[in-house]
């Protein structure tokens, strides 16, 4: 590998940290860990691997390899794909280290691959009980896995954080990172700074206090964890940082856990040792409820900068004090040196659920600058003094039922961005959602219970859905923009409008190409200076993943993990349900001349039979229906009760109608993942919900949707 004079900088900083950080350990052992954390840093010094979750620390997901480019990428082909074990959605973005890759499925399914051939070399299932699934907001899924040192990490949905041996796929040590009489999930991927694997959690949805963990990298010990809000004050606080930010709460939160959960970004600077991560949503989501409506609420809806070795708070920056509506932090974090008016500054970039894309000094959290990159209707503007927003009245109003953009999906959700450090562009998969609303839910339902959707507010797609309105009326119009984001200007260069919502995250090359999947199954190459379309390849699913690029042998390839689900196909499904995306769990690579073939497959029936009786119930009572049904069970079966992977409920047959209140009271089908609602639901409510059901069925039925074109579906804006 090759070491610049700025790398080698980084590499005497970090022998320096650590060795203060082992004094009792041996010189050979201090020049091992030296020698593993630094690979690890330097990664931009292997081109041909892809070693961290975003290539490199500062997560810019830009690959320098220039062999497949924009005078060459219509001649990429399919070289091989692997069909993964289960059919969730799929999130994880591959590892390749020296020819290997390693790259998870849903259920934190683990598989390393010969990344020539596509080969198996090992796989590891962690077993997870399936039961724990109803715990997770978003579906099963797993972003993939961390490497270091010969050594390979992923956290199961369940909590647990595993080791495995990269070269044997053998365990090598799993610890609980989580108190598993709460409804705690890990989807993210871990990372491994300076020999430490970092670690958080979701839950927000359901009532769990955030955290995020850092472990000894060789035996699984906890070496800290860094608590996002304060506990009961009752039982004192862990630490003067957490102390201090209970002072921004009121009433009593601790009894629904406060939320601010650190599910999934991460970056890491070495020259200013902070590693940095984003903090979630509040629980529940509804301020009144929360805090009594008073204070900002820290660290939700922050991006906090901690030194790794001891988990010390450093800074953090509050995107959305006070949080009453699903805005999480937790969108990636992208680290880069940008010229801002004549001086190179080392900045932090985010664009979070909120809707404003944030330019931050990365060593003291000093706000640069902050622009909408979505439509915002909460805010309106970002104060450059205060570094807060400037909200707009009658917000946090839920008294009537209220519209909020972006709605509790956020501008952008969870799919990766990408940086060119070339032409200084940051692409966003933005997305923009119409039809939220929030309402205040009924105060008797304000109860926490654990496993629960406990938001505090209902959220409804729109109003009961009228059938004269036809065919369009099943649909959502909504859309992804693929935006090339100018950081400096804060505006769009240009933009990309998919239609619908689910597009993917982002991977830029040295070859001028940028990479996503869009949300009617398309690998689509763009020229990444001009928003051009090079060149497609039709997935056979939907894919939400980044994807990633190395070489073998002197031979580029680029990769994607494949498999429609997540919050897409899950509670989504409205919106693409309609292109006959299925889940099918499988990792492509491509490269120039490959000409492997996808299996042939059959489309999906997406049609609708006859409803099994008319709906009976009043407009009231529809209402009534579909409130509950939204609150307590859109989250698995979707909106307005459209969902892709688990069972449709508007072709539920005459059976499943007869013994509903067996189902939803009695737990019929609790072997099957479908848990008693008895705690939750009443009989007459039941009834409500399945009158509701009926109704959506009688609609989808008249709708009769055929599988429209599936390409093509975009419009470039300059
Ligand atoms: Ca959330």
């Amino acid at each position: 590998m090759i070491l610049s004079i700025k790398n080698l900088i980084i590499l005497t900083a970090i022998a320096g940290l650590v060795s203060c950080g082992n004094e009792n350990a041996t010189q050979s052992d201090e020049s091992m860990i030296d020698a593993e954390a630094a690979r690890l840093t330097l990664a931009t010094d292997e081109p041909e691997n892809w070693l961290n979750h975003g290539r490199t620390y500062d997560e810019q997901r830009h690959s320098p390899l220039t062999q497949i480019n924009t005078d060459n990428v219509s001649d990429l082909g399919l070289e091989w794909s692997f069909d993964m074990y289960t059919a969730r959605g799929v999130e994880a973005t591959p590892l390749v280290v020296d020819g290997v890759m390693y790259v998870t499925s849903s259920w934190a399914v683990v598989y390393a691959l010969d990344a020539k051939t596509g080969q198996l070399i090992w796989d590891f299932d962690p077993e997870t009980d399936r039961a724990w699934g109803v715990n997770a907001c978003c579906d099963v899924v797993n972003r993939g896995v961390a490497y270091y040192d010969g050594k390979i990490y992923v956290g199961t949905i369940d909590g647990y954080l595993i080791a495995l041996d990269a070269s044997s796929g053998e365990k090598l040590w799993d610890t609980l990172t989580i108190d598993k009489t709460k409804p705690y999930t890990i989807t993210g991927a871990p990372r491994v700074v300076k020999g430490k694997v970092l670690i958080g959690n979701g839950g927000a949805e359901y009532g769990v206090r955030g955290y995020i963990s850092a472990y000894d990298a060789d035996t699984g010990d906890m070496a800290w964890r860094f608590y996002t809000v304060p506990g009961d004050p009752a039982d004192g606080f862990e630490n003067e940082t957490i102390k201090k930010a209970a002072e921004t709460w009121n009433g009593e939160w601790w009894k629904w856990g406060g939320g601010g959960t650190v599910w999934d970004s991460m970056a890491y600077d070495a020259e200013l040792d902070l590693l940095y991560f984003g903090v979630g949503n509040g629980s529940p989501w509804n301020h009144m409820i929360r805090s009594n409506g008073e204070g900002d609420n820290l660290f939700l809806s922050s991006i906090v900068a901690v030194r790794p070795d001891t988990g010390d708070y450093v800074w953090h920056y509050q995107t959305t004090p006070g949080d009453s509506w699903d805005y999480t932090a937790t969108q990636h974090i992208m680290l880069a040196d940008i010229e801002i008016e004549g001086v190179l500054r080392k900045t932090l970039m985010q664009a979070p659920k909120n809707g404003f894309f944030y330019v931050l000094d990365r060593a003291n959290g000093e706000l640069i600058s902050a622009n909408n990159f979505v439509d915002v209707t909460w805010a309106s503007h970002i104060d450059l003094e205060t570094g807060r927003p400037v909200e707009l009245p009658g917000v946090r109003d839920f008294s009537e039922r209220v519209r909020i953009e972006p709605g509790p999906p956020g501008g952008h959700g969870w799919p990766s961005m990408s940086f060119d450090p070339e032409s200084g562009l940051v692409f966003i998969p933005a997305q923009k959602l119409t039809g939220s609303f929030l309402e205040p839910q009924d105060p008797a339902d304000l109860e926490y219970r654990a496993g629960l959707w406990n938001t505090g507010t209902n959220f409804v797609p729109d109003s009961l859905p009228v059938e004269s309105e036809g065919a369009t009326s099943n649909r959502s119009n909504q859309i992804s923009p693929l935006l090339a984001w100018d950081p400096v200007k804060q505006e769009a260069v240009w933009q990309v409008v998919h239609k619908d919502y689910g597009a993917g995250g982002m991977l830029t090359t040295a070859g001028g190409l940028l990479i996503q999947a869009d949300p009617q199954g398309n690998l689509i190459a763009y020229n990444s200076r001009s928003g051009e379309k090079l060149w497609p390849h039709w997935l056979q699913t939907g894919a939400g993943a980044a994807p990633m690029t190395y070489s073998v042998g002197g031979e580029q390839y680029i990769a994607i993990a494949a498999g429609w689900g997540s919050a897409f196909g899950v509670n989504s499904a409205r919106s693409t349900k309609h292109y006959g995306l299925v889940n099918r769990s499988r990792v492509l690579v491509y490269k120039l001349a490959g000409n492997a073939e996808l299996p042939e497959v059959e489309e999906p029936f997406l049609g609708f039979n006859a409803p099994v009786e008319t709906v009976s119930a009043d407009i009231e009572t529809l209402e009534e229906g579909m409130a509950l049904y939204h609150r307590v069970c859109q989250v698995c079966h979707g909106n307005r009760a459209v969902s892709a992977l688990i069972p449709d409920l508007r072709n539920s047959d005459q059976n499943v109608h007869e013994i509903w209140q067996d189902i939803v009271i009695g737990g019929a089908l609790s072997a099957n993942g479908m848990a008693s609602f008895e705690d939750h639901v009443t009989a007459e409510g039941a009834e409500a919900i399945r009158q509701y059901i009926l109704y959506e069925a009688t609609i989808a039925y008249k709708d009769q949707l055929e599988i429209p074109n599936r390409s093509d579906s975009v419009n470039t804006e300059n």
